[in-house]
């Protein structure tokens, strides 16, 4: 069974949604992202148990 999730986010900068992966195996997560249109860096904090997201959080960096 995959442990990978698919997740959409919103860039906090221009707005557009787009779709991240997360391996949920690796529990609790923090890393920084580029958004595909603005390239702006912004920090993505998720909570997950296995082969699930609980919670997901964005901040402008
Ligand atoms: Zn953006």
């Amino acid at each position: 069974m995959s442990m990978e999730v698919s997740k959409d986010i919103q860039c906090p900068f221009c707005g557009q949604s787009f779709e991240i992966i997360m391996d949920t195996s690796a529990g609790n997560q923090r890393f920084t992202t580029d958004c595909e249109v603005c390239c702006r860096p912004f920090e993505v904090f998720v909570e997950c148990v296995s082969g699930e997201i609980l919670n997901l959080e964005i901040r402008e960096n």
